[in-house]
């Protein structure tokens, strides 16, 4: 019989009692769940891995703007930007952003992405665990496990909020994938299940009461750009956990905040394009340029 886990405290519980880490005892359970092996269930993620890395290799290769013209050449820009000068941040950086942009560039022009945990959000956790594995030599086991993780975390927050803008705001899309990260990368530079645990809840304390509010009711604007600013932000996060500072409010708390977060925020602000920056004087502009195209 499967243990239903569904707040973090449990998890930190039953890893600790059985002596795990959050992925394996995410792969067992999942396994369990889907009736076939953990290494059956490894390759499904290995899959999810590959998508997340081809989007990336055809993002970085393509400036084809969408349909509605407002997006899709910015990361070729900030490539021909980075070829003149590097970032102030160094490789690292440059990598987490182009491969942040490159993928959530694939999605508005309806490329293959991995919705992780939305396709708003696409290019948060590839970003980070792509540019990291790829920095610092990371091998593909541990990138599974990372990605494993990152999964369980999105998994338990989704039982108590729905990950939809339109839900809770961005914040729980972009912000839970940005703590998805936090968590994946954390793990990958060794941290322990309670510093995994931190760096969620310190990515995600930081992000509570980001709206929700594209520009023509498309997934464009501010959605492009909001996902290589979130990776950044997932690395701060993991850097801080790691270095054992704490969230002194428990992450089960903090999501609880989330949901309230959610249920407060205005319908005007949750994907319905009623306020915000949807409603700016230039993204009425857009909107009547873009609706007369049509
Ligand atoms: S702003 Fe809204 S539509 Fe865009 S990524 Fe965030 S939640 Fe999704």
């Amino acid at each position: 019989m499967i243990k239903s886990v569904n707040s973090f405290e449990q998890l930190q519980d039953i890893c600790e009692f059985k002596n795990k880490h959050i992925w394996e005892y995410a792969l067992e359970r999942e396994a369990e769940l889907a009736e076939i092996s953990t290494d059956a269930m490894r390759n499904l993620v290995k899959k999810s891995l590959d998508a997340m890395k081809d989007a990336i290799k055809s993002g970085l290769c393509s400036k084809e703007m969408s349909i509605s013209g407002m997006c899709g050449d910015d990361c070729d820009r900030l490539q021909r930007r980075y070829a003149n000068r590097g970032a102030l941040f160094g490789k690292l950086f440059e990598k987490i952003t182009t491969y942040a942009l490159a993928t959530i560039e694939e999605n508005l022009r309806m490329g293959k992405i991995v919705a992780c945990p939305t396709a708003g959000s696409c290019a948060i956790v590839p970003s980070v665990l792509v540019a990291v594995s790829e920095e610092l030599n990371i091998s593909e086991d541990e990138q599974i496990n990372a990605l494993i993780t990152a999964g369980e975390i999105g998994r338990i927050v989704s039982h108590k909020v729905a990950l939809a803008g339109a839900v809770a705001g961005c914040q729980a899309e972009c912000g839970v994938a940005s703590a998805m990260s936090a968590g994946a990368l954390c793990q990958i530079l060794g941290g322990t299940n309670e510093q995994i645990f931190n760096a969620v809840a310190l990515a995600m304390k930081n992000l509570l009461g980001l709206t929700c509010d594209p520009v023509c009711g498309l997934v464009e604007i501010p959605c492009v750009k909001r996902n290589p600013f979130l990776a950044i932000h997932a690395v701060t996060a993991a850097e801080l956990a790691i270095s054992d500072i704490k969230s002194k409010i428990p992450l089960d708390e903090v999501i609880d905040a989330l949901e309230q977060t959610g249920k407060l925020m205005s319908p005007t602000l949750k994907e319905s394009s009623q306020a915000g920056l949807a409603k700016t004087k230039t993204a009425l502009e857009l909107e009547n340029r873009f609706f007369n195209k049509m």
